[in-house]
């Protein structure tokens, strides 16, 4: 295995580096684990850990102390359980038809949606001579993934045939605080769970793990927060930042006023300008979209913001640098880090900060520093 903590002589070879605190990670989830101290926190690590790597992110969290992990794809869930023989995996989207007998023997627990995902699951555990376990999903609002009302019934007999260990359902916007649909999710939910026997629930993503009614109940289900995404929009990030990433600049040049830079000549110099050719494009998720406006994001480069200018590129962006201190060939700037948070990225690019992570560039000379602190119960976990 890779030492991760291990410096890098590859950093001095001019690629962009994407930077990635363990550390940060695993307090993250320490603090959110404090913050509903009756529930488990689980850790969402779909979408390779939200794009940050899901071997090292997994064994973070798990030397943290946590013990259940979410998934989105079954592909997913065979490469974590690979890493994490002991740890509990359920995987979200379900179970595709013929798929049964791979969960039960990765030991992946399905969340099953609808009745044709209960009946299928039902059978193949009668089959297998095993009630194996699997969660239920429950729609209260998003219709999306779930049983609605009218399915429980049915629902309720077919859960006679294996082993049901989780209820959940999911929250349309709970980092809406205000959004009176939080509420009715939860009533909807303590309705549905009334309908069934009794079972751990769980509700809360990140954002729901700071709304005002404050639905732990038995587990909690964040992902975002964990990697330094703010769960508050509008309040000031209550979690460590996690990710940093650095561009190398590949030229500086000066253009007259009435030049234009970047494809389609998109963007003109109003004056004399001096730019920066930095080698992150948006291919390394540095969105296209973020050259949409007039102006486009902003980079942190000597010592101050600086607007990509012209048109997001493949492999390459421009950027402004006539009011930053003189930058030359070779020198960093920041596209996320201290000055430039993931939310704000996102919001300069006009999506949200889960699409940054999740497109993180696999270009990237990638560093995971900082260590998780092994919590007192870890080794209960398995072997991360
Ligand atoms: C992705 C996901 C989560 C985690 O959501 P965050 O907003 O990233 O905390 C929780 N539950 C379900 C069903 C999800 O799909």
């Amino acid at each position: 295995m890779q030492d991760l903590s291990a410096p890098d002589e590859n950093r001095a070879l001019g690629q962009a580096i994407l930077t990635i605190d363990l550390g940060a990670l695993a307090d993250n989830w320490r603090q959110l684990a404090e913050r509903a101290v009756d529930a488990e926190c689980a850790a969402v690590v779909k979408a390779n850990g939200y794009g940050l790597g899901v071997e090292p992110v997994a064994r973070a969290l798990s030397a943290a102390g946590c013990e259940t992990f979410f998934v989105a794809h079954l592909s997913e869930g065979e490469i974590l359980r690979k890493l994490a023989p002991e740890v509990r995996i359920f995987v979200l989207n379900g179970l595709a038809p013929g798929a049964s007998k791979i969960y039960a023997r990765a030991g992946l627990i399905p969340v099953l949606g609808s009745l044709p995902e209960l009946a299928q699951w039902s059978d193949f555990c009668r089959r297998d001579g095993a009630p194996h376990p699997a969660a239920i999903h429950i729609d209260t609002g998003m219709n999306r993934l779930g049983l609605s009302a009218a399915d429980l019934p049915r629902a309720r007999a077919l859960m006679a045939g294996f082993t049901p260990v989780l209820a959940m359902s999911h929250f349309v916007s709970a980092e809406d605080t205000s959004a009176p649909r939080n509420r009715r999710q939860i009533e909807r939910f303590h309705e549905a769970c009334n309908q069934l026997p009794p079972l751990p629930a769980s509700l809360c993503n990140s954002s729901g793990m700071f709304l005002e009614e404050a639905p732990f109940l038995d587990l909690t289900r964040p992902g975002y927060a964990l990697y330094g995404g703010n769960p508050t929009p509008g309040s000031d990030n209550p979690m460590r930042r996690v990710v940093g990433l650095t561009a190398v600049v590949l030229q500086v040049r000066e253009i007259p006023g009435g030049e234009t830079a970047g494809y389609n000549g998109r963007w003109t110099a109003p004056s004399r300008r001096k730019l920066a050719t930095i080698n992150i494009g948006y291919a390394d998720g540095f969105l296209r979209s973020g050259s949409e406006g007039e102006i486009g994001v902003d980079v942190f480069a000597g010592g101050t913001f600086c607007p990509v200018v012209g048109r997001i590129s493949m492999d390459l962006s421009i950027i402004d640098i006539s009011e930053a201190a003189s930058l030359s060939r070779g020198d960093r700037v920041e596209i996320l880090g201290p000055n430039i948070g993931v939310d704000d990225l996102a919001a300069q690019a006009g999506t949200i900060g889960y699409e940054i992570l999740t497109n993180l560039g696999r270009r990237y000379h990638r560093e995971y520093v900082g260590e998780a602190t092994p919590a007192a119960t870890a080794g209960a976990a398995g072997t991360l």
